[in-house]
């Protein structure tokens, strides 16, 4: 088994729990009274950093909101109110995706950043990533930070890194083949279009040496169907990771795959709560990840609400690490969570049924709400070849095996959905009757 960081990684709970507290108390004691993101909510919410001594202390910290720092940037553009330290001590700004709203910028020093890289070092090492690897990157490099700390974290394992932008997929694979590339970054969405693209193009995927596929973006590499989709594509065992722009590259997925993601415990808080109450959940009750990201002391986080869901485990996994799971990995959007009748369904969950059927080639859900009652439709497209009515048919079957419900299943025209690729959303809520209601 690789560790990144052995000490901490199979450290006695206890211990992981001291050293937490130790960090968060030179953490609020070094952005205390310089910070004025934080200098502002902790003023208004009453409290002194310096008090805190104990978790109980902690939970007294306010919550912090996405809509806060960006809030905080469209007070103070570009970079917002939520550095410690004076602008030339930032080296680094990148931006998120947008996908859930307003692009959003994060700004790091050279120290924030080399921890970034150390993040990632666990990520890497976490799937057996070493020295001798060749780590490709499909993608062009933009203004979003995951990639570029997926290069801090080659550097800090020593595997060799091959920049895969300015080039179409197929030629991507055929550098894949040439440089004898090991591993892969990208979206579980683009893992399956690179396939699909092999398969159009008659390249051999079995003529790659891709052991491993790293996953981030989407939760789709621990829904197990997507999972097994893509390493069958591939050949290659397919690894979760989750993070965010605004909170670090905070949990990973280990060479055993027990079914979740650790978090890396050494250099985040993390909180399960209901996103309902705000009232911690029961260990191992779903709920909404809160975190506190303890190193990255240029643009710190202090119980930010991530609006993912997860489920908690604090058992030691067969690793040796006792660093928490994330069972499932991340279960969706605590937004996108809908009852229907009585039945609490995630994305993950449908994409998990769609995703075991091979002829089927993209989805889509909606869910439209009238008056208070969720209604939920699944578009398909079918592999051409296939009989869709059949398939339409097995898909709602299957949806209502897994699930107890019955939602509308449409067969759409090839080609009129969105073929991601990078982030996908095939989730998406409409208020008010649909289109497909009236008729
Ligand atoms: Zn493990």
């Amino acid at each position: 088994m690789s560790f990144y960081d052995e000490l901490n990684e199979t450290a006695p709970r206890e211990r992981l729990r001291t050293l937490q507290l130790q960090k968060l108390q030179t953490l609020l004691r070094e952005i205390s009274g310089r910070n004025r993101f934080h200098k502002k909510k902790w003023s208004d919410a009453g409290i002194v950093a310096a008090d805190i001594q104990s978790f109980s202390d902690f939970e007294k910290l306010p919550f912090t909101y996405k809509s806060e720092l960006v809030q905080a940037q469209e007070e103070a553009p570009p970079f917002g109110t939520n550095a410690t330290f004076s602008a030339e001590a930032y080296t680094r700004v990148h931006q998120t995706s947008g996908t859930t709203g307003t692009p959003m910028r994060v700004v790091d020093t050279p120290e924030s950043w080399d921890w970034w890289g150390h993040c990632w070092g666990h990520v890497l090492k976490g799937a057996g990533v070493t020295s001798a690897d060749r780590v490709f990157l499909p993608f062009s490099f933009g203004p979003f930070i995951g990639f570029w700390a997926t290069v801090e974290g080659a550097k800090r394992v020593g595997a060799m890194m091959i920049p895969g932008g300015g080039w179409d997929s197929i030629q991507r694979l055929r550098m894949m083949r040439e440089l004898g590339a090991t591993v892969v970054c990208c979206t579980p969405t683009y893992a399956l279009r690179l396939a699909e693209v092999a398969r159009e193009a008659h390249f051999d995927m079995t003529s790659l040496s891709v052991r491993a596929l790293i996953h981030a973006g989407e939760p789709g590499a621990n829904v197990a169907r997507t999972k097994a989709r893509i390493e069958e594509a591939w050949s290659a065992k397919c690894f979760d990771h989750a993070g965010a722009s605004e909170v670090g590259a905070h949990s990973f997925e280990c060479e055993i795959q027990p079914g979740g993601i650790h978090l890396i415990e050494s250099e985040f808080i993390a909180e399960v709560i209901d996103p309902r109450t705000g009232q911690g959940a029961a260990t191992g009750e779903t709920g909404e990840l809160v975190i506190t990201n303890l190193g990255r002391l240029g643009f710190p986080v202090i119980r930010y609400r991530t609006g993912d869901l997860v489920r908690m485990n604090l058992s030691p996994c067969a690793c040796g690490r006792t660093f928490a799971r994330f069972d499932g990995g991340l279960l969706g959007r605590s937004d996108d969570m809908v009852t229907i009748r009585g039945v609490n369904v995630y994305p993950t969950a449908i994409e998990n049924v769609i995703r075991q059927f091979g002829s089927v080639d993209e989805f889509q859900v909606t869910v439209t709400t009238v008056q208070e009652m969720h209604h939920l439709e699944v578009q398909i497209e079918v592999v051409s070849g296939n009989d869709a009515e059949r398939v339409r048919t097995h898909v709602e079957q299957a949806i209502y095996h897994a699930l107890s419900l019955r939602p509308t299943v449409r067969v759409a025209k090839p080609g009129t959905l969105t073929h991601f690729e990078m982030k996908a959303r095939r989730f998406r809520r409409l208020d008010g009757p649909s289109e497909s209601q009236q008729t």
